[in-house]
């Protein structure tokens, strides 16, 4: 079965690219009835928050990425990561070194001086332990002398790194802490990981990790090194090409479902497939598909998938993702009857709103109550000839059967009579009816309204 996991570092916000790693995840596990895992990676006491580990999880969830099991915190494993440590002392994969800092800078310097490698050789590598002094000691692991380390990745192919490359690694220092590069190997290993999906930039880690699985003899996970993503410009991704963080998407607007599937096609692709659900992009999302160059961040892009996805959305599931930005944007929350509204007005809202704040701009009429304030277009729009044509309509509309058809049938024959087109009336109209000029169509409000609502509103549009 498949497991694969998130690791993300609580040192600030949670970053796109991140959110990205993660998607990669649980779409990977989650198309393949495997587990997604969560590890938090809070070993740098110094640079690790509480703060950034809530805002990550937030982001997650905002996200709709769902993991199995407790988050683990790679802190409280140091334990399990200093026995392992034991352990390949025990096997003779790895040894105490008792060498000091001076004594390492000293061996650097000599090796610079003499045009040698600086890789350090600790000269406790193969001592006698009867020769061991009685004072601190880190344990490094015995990297073979020769030969090398094939890192076999999936999106990257087979890399290859000389043994010579790497020195014998520090494992467990000599105040006993653990070093990262352990503590992500055991914690794979022990939590079963399978497969391996994140950024590049840990490529050259990778070499090293492996050296830990080969001595404890563990079993390798499949690594997929995924190229980190750029900006507009082709650049790597900076706070100066705008967004970096998932939570300012959200504060956008952009609906948690066009962002997923934004997200996934920013490295990944499906022949030409741009816009697909989640069932979709779970039973298509494989390692394959991910490309060798880095994906560009196309903002265009992004508000054409999220319309997409807004327009596609079923009205519960739109009006949750409303409630949340709404939420996240520190505006306030619908009321009861404002959520009842927008429900019976989904359907004339969806299409053409790229963003959640469009949709809400949009929705205004549904929203508001009656009498509402017309903002200054929408008030140009009631010059008094406008209100004298509204005066004249509105004892008309008293007696409608409220269809569609009929209020259709009744505005062209009240434009008929009085030799005018009905987009004459429309300006005046929406602006009455919803107080704003750019709004859904004039008998979508009127039904969504009712009789009651709309004929209030063109009484008071009128005076
Ligand atoms: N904690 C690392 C990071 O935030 C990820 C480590 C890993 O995925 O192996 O970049």
């Amino acid at each position: 079965p498949v497991v694969t996991r998130f690791a993300p570092s609580p040192t600030g916000y949670l970053h796109i690219g991140g959110a990205r790693t993660a998607l990669f995840n649980w779409l990977y596990a989650r198309g393949r009835g495997g587990k997604f895992l969560l590890r938090i990676e809070d070993t740098d006491r110094a640079r690790s928050t509480p703060e950034a580990t809530a805002a990550i999880l937030k982001g997650l969830d905002w996200l709709g990425l769902d993991h199995d099991g407790e988050v683990v915190s790679q802190a409280a494993r140091a334990d399990r990561h200093a026995e392992v440590a034991r352990a390949l002392l025990e096997n003779g994969e790895a040894y105490k070194c008792f060498s000091t800092q001076e004594e390492i800078e000293a061996f650097r310097e000599a090796a610079r001086a003499e045009g040698r490698s600086t890789l350090f050789q600790s000269p406790w590598r193969d001592a006698d332990p009867a020769t061991h002094p009685d004072a601190p000691y880190a344990i490094r692991l015995k990297t073979p002398m020769e030969g090398e380390t094939l890192i076999r990745d999936v999106v990257q192919g087979d890399v290859r790194i000389g043994n010579d490359q790497l020195d014998d690694m520090i494992l467990l220092r000599s105040d006993r802490t653990p070093v990262y590069m352990l503590a992500v190997v055991v914690d794979d290993h022990d939590m079963g990981v399978t497969h391996v999906i994140r950024g590049d930039d840990h490529l050259n880690n990778a070499a090293r990790q492996i050296g830990i699985y080969r001595a404890m003899g563990w079993d390798l996970p499949v690594y997929a090194h995924i190229p980190l993503i750029h900006g507009p410009d082709g650049k790597k991704l900076s706070k100066r090409h705008g967004a970096v963080g998932l939570e300012e998407y959200q504060v956008m607007g952009y609906p948690a479902s066009g962002m997923r599937n934004y997200l996934a096609r920013l490295g990944w692709s499906h022949g030409d497939d741009e816009v697909f659900t989640d069932a979709e992009a779970k039973e298509w999302f494989d390692l394959d598909g991910i490309g060798r160059s880095p994906a560009r961040l196309d903002f265009k892009k992004l508000e054409n998938v999220s319309g997409q996805h807004i327009a596609m959305a079923e009205d519960a599931a739109l009006l949750h993702e409303i409630e949340a930005f709404l939420d996240a944007a520190g505006k306030n929350p619908l009321t009861s009857p404002q959520k009842d509204a927008l429900m019976r007005a989904m359907y004339c809202l969806k299409d053409r709103a790229k963003t959640l704040p469009e949709l809400i701009e949009k929705a205004h009429f549904a929203l508001t109550e009656t009498p509402i304030e017309p903002d200054e277009k929408a008030a140009k729009a009631l010059d008094p000839v406008s209100r004298g044509i509204l005066s004249e309509l509105t004892p008309q509309l008293q007696n409608a059967s409220w269809t569609r058809d009929d209020l259709e049938a009744l505005t062209a024959s009240f434009a008929e009579a009085r030799d005018t087109k009905f987009g004459k009336l429309a300006g005046p109209l929406r602006a009455a009816l919803a107080g704003r000029t750019a709004t859904p169509s004039v008998f979508d409000m009127m039904l969504v309204l009712g009789r009651d609502e709309t004929l209030a509103r063109l009484k008071h549009a009128g005076q």
